[in-house]
């Protein structure tokens, strides 16, 4: 029996443990169901789970993908058995206090004070949507600045909230541009910039240290958006595994707000993003009165200061569980992260020798880009897109990539010797987010190069 077996059983038990404590009651007969009816229910349910592609495995090398840890799994399952809301205190008091604890942890992670105001979301869509509604009500009738890289909820966002997005383009690693982003601000329409630590696509990092101080010239805020990235900020820190440039991660101390996923890199599953904001004194824009929620605290509780309404408790308990076992420390959650980073760096040198294919350009975190290498870039395009599909679909030996599409103008400025005969082209793109991706590399770069040397 696995660990997690283990685990669950032991969960079950102790919440059926403490509902026996309570007075005994019979359950409804509309909750039985017909044995029989279930077995066939679920065994088409796991065999429908099968149409899935192996994110567990380390030859899924594609997007960004995995299942959650064990851990989180045998915390969430179990405070679902309880099913709180986070929503209010009285929804779940146990779990509240749970939230608030993790919310720390990333909140100190960051370099925030204890004075910060935080809470978890559904995913970094939402969280940066909070961001920058506060980023609305604090600087109103100004617009939102974001890097051509950047993800493309911020400008979604902008028009769910009647703000202008101005997209700025990037430098030729795929980072904001600053000289850019400093003329437009000149023009006095920008009230705040979002700066991505960790662009969805390529994994570029922003100089976040630089920008700052185009705050004070121009009064705008700093939104940090590490939906994806955040976790690197592990990297950063002293006693890091795996050193990076630690310049852009300790200038988010120093931003108003930052969102960070931890159902990307905090091993847990889906429905948990984060958003902090550094002055905790933004929560009068979410102000509020609700008739039928709240037990009055002194402390604002967790539905004052989120736009959501209900949200699972489950999922701060996993969140608080999982940092009990693997902090949010360097020793800790960060050797994933090192894993990884390693892992796309080695097969970045690989790549940079390789005959039949060539490195799209240098990782920063844990992203490889890479396409086989072809004169002009119609024929690099059919040569991605054949790699892609010919490895997901072999029975024997299969490899799972994911496809990125570039501009000619941003291949050209990398990769000059090939002909720009179209607009732009599909290359690959490997998210190396599990820690066995590392032992991975060779056997993946050699799988690709068979692929791609193979018309
Ligand atoms: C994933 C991601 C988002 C969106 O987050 P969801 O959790 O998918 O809603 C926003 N920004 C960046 C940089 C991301 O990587």
């Amino acid at each position: 029996m696995s660990d997690l077996s283990a685990w669950l059983r032991a969960g079950v038990e102790a919440v059926e443990s403490w509902q026996r404590g309570f007075a005994s009651w019979s359950g409804h007969p509309a909750q039985r169901v017909d044995p029989e009816r279930f077995r066939a229910a679920f065994a088409e349910l796991t065999e429908r789970l099968t149409n899935n592609y192996p994110y567990f495995h380390p030859d899924y090398a594609g997007q960004m993908l995995k299942p959650p840890h064990p851990v989180a799994v045998a915390g969430y399952l179990t405070t679902m058995l309880v099913n709180p809301n986070n929503h209010a205190m009285d929804g779940g008091p146990a779990t509240a206090r749970m939230e608030r604890e993790a919310v720390a942890a990333l909140a100190a992670m960051f370099g925030f004070g204890e004075h910060h105001l935080g809470h978890l979301t559904g995913g970094g869509t939402v969280a940066n949507l909070e961001a920058l509604f506060v980023a609305r009500e604090s600087h109103p009738g100004r617009g939102v600045a974001f890097s051509t890289e950047s993800h493309y909820t911020h400008a979604r966002m902008c028009h769910v909230l009647g703000m202008s997005g101005h997209a700025v383009p990037v430098d030729a690693a795929g980072r904001m541009d600053l000289d850019a982003l400093e003329a437009l601000l000149a023009r006095g329409e920008v009230g705040t910039v979002v700066l991505t630590a960790g662009t969805t696509g390529l994994g570029a990092v922003d100089p976040v240290h630089e920008a700052l101080a185009l705050r004070e010239r121009y009064g705008v805020r700093l939104h940090v958006d590490a939906a994806y990235g955040g976790f690197f900020a592990l990297l950063a820190a002293e006693g890091s595994p795996e050193p990076i440039d630690p310049a852009p991660w300790r200038a988010i101390a120093s931003c108003d707000s930052v969102v960070i996923d931890p159902h990307k890199h905090g091993l847990q599953p889906y429905g948990c993003g984060a958003v902090l904001f550094a002055d905790p004194e933004v929560a009068r824009f979410y102000q509020h009165d609700s008739p039928y929620t709240y037990y009055t605290d002194a402390d604002l509780h967790l539905g004052e200061i989120s736009l959501e309404c209900s949200r699972a408790g489950a999922a701060a308990a996993a969140l608080w569980l999982t940092f009990q076992v693997i902090p949010p420390t360097p020793d800790g959650l960060g050797r994933f992260l090192a894993a990884g980073r390693r892992a796309a760096l080695n097969w970045a040198a690989r790549l940079e020798d390789s005959p039949h294919l060539a490195l799209y350009q240098r990782p920063e975190l844990d992203i490889v880009t890479y396409f086989p290498r072809r004169d002009t870039l119609s024929a690099l395009d059919a040569a991605s897109a054949r790699v892609f599909a010919e490895g997901m679909n072999d029975p024997e030996d299969p490899v799972f990539l994911s496809t990125i599409r570039v501009s000619a103008a941003e291949l050209g400025r990398r990769h000059p010797w090939v002909r720009p005969d179209a607009d732009g082209a599909r290359v690959l793109r490997s998210v190396l987010m599990k820690p066995e991706s590392q032992d991975r590399v060779d056997r993946l770069h050699g799988r690709v190069e068979r692929l791609a040397a193979g018309d």
